[in-house]
């Protein structure tokens, strides 16, 4: 099939309006082919817009006649560089963001099912509309999508009492490479009827096939929800800290994150309004949640006795508790601002690593000391998930030097020098963002041998055209 003969199949599929293309110079695709972070910009053949599932199925299927490759896209938040076209123009980009239906909601079975281009805040909503809680949470929450949020297997401010997003789903619809349609909107917490395809599909980035739907777990409310903010003297502090907040709050500990002092600095320079507290007293400052179902007096009062023990010990210097829900809401909000604040100070190495909680500590005395003594005057922005093991181990030039011209002459010898850093620590190279073709190259020095040859062979069978987001993962 030529390519005109395709886009015009495309059209007949979802009509005129939501086939994009370059012919059409009012069609500016910049939102579909440049990556949020900027770092590259691809170039499509089409920006395909299907509005329901029938329409993913029949787009699929004419690309796969045609043997033209298809990107997935959500809201295009992705941190890897996975759900953008590469520079051919031979690729199509198959955006879900017309497919934002909230299906259907079961309180009493505790589940939401919804579509694929659903923006979570609005899935979020939702479930708060009806009583219920949706316990997926990120920065990037007001643009990323449950599609793009459940083939990457986000993790975000949650993960360390509800799991990753892949925890949280209990049912998937998808498109296969073929263009046939898996209807498996399961909302069952018990199904063993062999293999477990759901999994297959979570995090596989688009490369398998195209998650059309979903079904959620939801949860019951918390009655309080309560914030503290602590300065901790060092990493190895924050790990104690933790050790006693999961002692004392057991699983009402629904959220504990660690920030550098150069992380807060950052938002403390870029968004002076946000008041960042405590900062500039410790190396590091903790935001940790306790989420209660009794009442809001019983969990303020376990959170001051855990902060009480927590000053006693030492590993805590300072602290303030949120007094009202818009004082909590302001201090993640300095939280979630880490990444857009290190956007503005300029181009930075990223590093979405995670390791065993217990080895946080030496792996960042290791590895700062390496990076000091490698380029005198390089800045970490350190901050991420620490109750996942998860930490965004950032690199960002020395003052005065030119960002751009950094990433090009550093960016191979740093992220040889963490990563290594990672695996001799037990660790993983990708904790939460995947591998998308940023670190598609990284992976096989990473990676199990006979893990790969595996995930090549599940590539073959369910994609044995190589038509879904080639390029990417693998
Ligand atoms: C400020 C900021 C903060 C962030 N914080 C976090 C965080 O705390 N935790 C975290 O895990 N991530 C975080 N991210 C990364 C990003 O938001 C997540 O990866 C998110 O899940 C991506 O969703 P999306 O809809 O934007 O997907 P996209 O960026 O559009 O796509 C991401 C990948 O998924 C594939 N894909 C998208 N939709 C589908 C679909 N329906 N079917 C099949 N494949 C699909 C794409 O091909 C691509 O490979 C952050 C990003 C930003 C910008």
């Amino acid at each position: 099939m030529s390519r005109a003969a395709l886009l015009a199949t495309l059209r007949g599929v979802v009509g005129h309006a939501h086939v994009l293309t370059h012919d059409d110079p009012a069609c500016d695709l910049t939102a579909y082919e440049q990556d949020w972070r900027r770092r590259h910009r691809g170039r499509a053949l089409a920006v395909v817009r299907p509005g329901c599932t029938a329409e993913v199925a029949a787009v699929v299927r004419a690309c796969a006649q045609a043997g033209v490759a298809i990107v997935p896209q959500g809201g295009n938040t992705g941190l890897v560089v996975g759900g953008v076209p590469d520079a051919s123009g031979q690729q199509v980009v198959l955006s879900l963001q017309r497919m934002n239906v909230i299906r259907s909601l079961d309180p009493a079975n505790l589940t939401l099912t919804l579509e694929a281009g659903c923006v979570l805040h609005t899935a979020q909503q939702a479930a708060e509309a009806a009583g219920l809680w949706l316990p997926l949470s990120l920065a990037a929450e007001g643009s990323c999508t449950i599609g793009g949020n459940l083939a990457t297997n986000a993790g975000g401010t949650q993960v360390l009492r509800f799991g990753n997003a892949r925890d949280l789903c209990l049912g998937l619809e998808v498109v296969t490479a073929q263009g046939q349609v898996w209807r498996g909107l399961s909302g069952l917490r018990k199904d063993n009827t062999g293999y477990d395809l759901r999994h297959l599909f979570i995090g596989s980035e688009g490369t398998l096939g195209v998650i059309t739907a979903a079904t959620l777990k939801l949860f019951p409310r918390p009655v309080a929800q309560l914030t503290a903010w602590a300065a901790v003297p060092s990493m190895a502090a924050a790990v104690t800290l933790l050790g006693l907040a999961q002692r004392h709050l057991g699983a009402d500990l629904t959220g504990f994150e660690v920030m550098g002092q150069f992380a807060l600095s950052l938002v403390d320079r870029h968004f002076p309004a946000l008041r960042v507290p405590l900062w500039q007293e410790s190396p590091y400052c903790v935001l940790l949640e306790n989420s209660a179902h009794d009442s809001e007096a019983h969990a303020r009062a376990r959170l001051e006795a855990l902060l009480e023990a927590a000053l006693a010990d030492g590993c805590v210097s300072d602290a303030v508790v949120a007094e009202s829900l818009a004082q909590a809401r302001s201090l993640w909000h300095i939280r979630e601002s880490i990444p857009l604040a290190q956007a503005e100070e300029g181009l930075n190495i990223k590093h979405d690593i995670s390791l065993p909680v217990s080895r946080i500590p030496a792996f960042c005395a290791d590895t700062d000391a390496q990076l000091a003594q490698t380029i005198p005057g390089v800045r970490l922005v350190n901050f991420g998930h620490l109750g996942d093991g998860n930490l965004h181990y950032n690199v960002q030039c020395p003052p005065g030097a030119d960002s751009v011209d950094f990433l090009q002459t550093q960016e191979a010898r740093i992220n040889a020098l963490v990563f290594d850093a990672v695996q001799r620590h037990g660790g993983s190279i990708s904790a939460e963002h995947g591998i998308g073709s940023l670190k598609r190259d990284t992976l096989p020095r990473y990676k199990d041998p006979t893990a790969l040859q595996l995930m090549r062979a599940i590539k073959q069978a369910l994609d044995p055209q190589g038509i879904m987001n080639p390029g990417r993962v693998l």
